[in-house]
């Protein structure tokens, strides 16, 4: 990665818009460290998240001796995923389906409502990387000393800086990479075999992925991973309208500019000192207006206010409000802000609808499975007694903690016979399956009829599982498969 000075950069777009380069260097960004409330709000949230992140999975939970004592893990060998009191099993991906729904519609509102917060506070890429930045400036210096240092010749004492630099960003992005496996692995378990060289290939492996692309993420691309790799400032602005809070350079208010002391307080609040450039971690300057690169951190604030502090002008030129607020002030009036328009109530709708019918689908959540798959070959076979007799594989989902005897019968097709394949043709219609605790049981049946009272072709069969603990039913709809001789019985 190559860095170039700002004039640089400015000499570059000159020569694209003349045609003649059709690539750009970055433009290296060196935010400067800020002081205020907003960085305070945004230290905590960092804070909440990371803890939250790093401590998660060493939350236990009791389930029972059979069950895995991790509060959130998503173990993908026996195919189950544990949320506290909840388990859910693969069959159960439309809950994760509904979640992702619900994740995006509540995304759609708040950046309606409070724009881009989602990517200024809570987005990964942001949190981590003003963590690593944190770190530079510890060990670096701030935004002066490290331009300094970076157009200077390399020296012993850029050189150790650097190097204790990347140590702890590779210390902090092997721990995230840890962190992570330890969702698809018992934490303390994996921890000891971890270190213990005993861990399976595929730990050591995202292990290993997870520590490189925190550390390239956060480290290196930072701000270019908003700007370029992500989708969602290309379509967060069809969310957005004139009463949607974002950070606003209050024009109105700072316009014209006027540096040094204004004569007769003529001029503008805005100095021209440059201060919200340089502490944006994005490098934008907000007084160009809404661009695709603010992610609404809100530093700019900070860094304005000191500024408004120190030359006796009110706080607050760069500010959280509404384009239609702003138009409203420059006019003289005021505006205010407007929770409920079109868009918020269609988000906010779909968003309740989503919850209620997750909340009633996890309530109403069978705790029992059954599918049934006809054989494939033989379709069917005639017995000697002239009956048609048909194979099928049953499955049962017992998602209790203990075994449960599951009755299995037919419905649909009279005097059927249904008999377990191990044990023959029985009298019964009624079969008694037992199935170990939160396992699935297989087996394989057979279902015979008469032909005289059997459809031609097929006909349609029920089969009826009934936990005989808690007497709860399910019905799988089924074919039963018969000679198509060319007339109907
Ligand atoms: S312009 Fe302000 S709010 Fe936008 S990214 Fe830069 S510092 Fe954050
Ligand atoms: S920090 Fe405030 S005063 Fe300084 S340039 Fe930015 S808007 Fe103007």
């Amino acid at each position: 990665m190559s860095y170039i000075s700002k004039a640089d950069r400015q000499r570059q777009l000159e020569q694209e818009e003349a045609g003649q380069h059709l690539f750009a260097n970055r433009v290296r960004v060196y935010p400067k460290t800020v002081h205020g409330p907003v960085r305070r709000f945004k230290w905590a949230v960092l804070i909440f998240c990371l803890s939250l992140y790093y401590l998660l999975p060493w939350l236990r939970w009791s389930r029972g001796v059979t069950q895995p004592s991790q509060a959130v893990l998503l173990d993908i060998y026996h195919e189950r995923f544990y949320f506290f009191n909840l388990e859910f099993w693969p069959q159960d991906i439309y809950y994760l389906t509904g979640l992702l729904i619900m994740g995006a519609v509540a995304l759609f509102l708040v950046t309606s409502l409070i724009g881009r917060v989602w990517c200024g506070y809570t987005c990964p890429q942001t949190v981590w990387t003003d963590l690593f930045m944190w770190i530079e400036a510890k060990i670096e210096g701030d935004r002066n000393e490290r331009m300094k240092r970076d157009a200077a010749p390399m020296r012993f004492d850029t050189v150790w800086r650097k190097t204790v630099k990347h140590a702890a960003w590779f210390f902090i992005a092997f721990w995230t990479g840890g962190a992570w496996i330890m969702y698809y692995v018992d934490a303390p378990t994996v921890t000891v075999e971890f270190w213990t060289g005993t861990a399976s290939m595929e730990v050591y492996f995202f292990t290993g992925l997870f520590t490189a692309t925190t550390y390239l993420l956060a480290g290196w691309a930072r701000e270019q991973v908003c700007t370029y790799m992500c989708p969602w400032p290309r379509f967060q602005a069809a969310m957005l309208d004139e009463q949607s809070l974002t950070v606003t350079y209050q024009t109105w208010r700072g316009e014209p500019r006027t540096r040094g002391k204004r004569a007769n307080n003529a001029g503008g609040d805005c100095v021209d000192c440059g201060a919200c450039v340089t502490a944006c971690p994005t490098g934008i300057d907000i007084r160009d207006g809404i661009q695709l690169e603010c992610i609404n951190c809100g530093l700019c604030i900070d860094a304005c206010n000191h500024v408004m502090a120190r030359t006796g002008r009110p706080a607050w030129l760069i500010t959280w409000d509404t384009l239609a607020d702003q138009a409203a002030k420059a006019a003289g009036t005021h505006a205010g802000f407007r929770f409920f328009r079109a868009r918020t109530v269609i988000y906010l709708s779909a968003l309740v609808v989503a919850a209620g019918v997750m909340v009633a689908a996890l309530l109403l959540r069978p705790g029992i499975g059954l599918s049934v798959q006809h054989d494939r070959a033989p379709l069917f076979v005639r017995l000697a007694s002239g009956d048609l007799r048909n194979g099928y594989t049953i499955k049962i989902v017992n998602k209790a903690q203990a075994q449960v005897i599951f009755e299995l019968s037919t419905l649909g097709l009279p005097n059927a016979i249904l008999a377990e394949a191990d044990e023959g043709l029985g009298p019964a219609n009624q079969l008694g399956l037992p199935v170990k605790a939160d396992s699935v049981g297989t087996y394989h049946v057979f279902v015979s009829g008469q032909p005289a009272i059997l459809r031609e072709g097929s006909s349609p069969i029920d089969f009826v599982l009934r936990d005989t603990s808690s007497g709860e039913l399910t019905v799988y709809h089924s074919i039963f498969m018969g000679p198509n001789t060319g007339a109907r019985n």
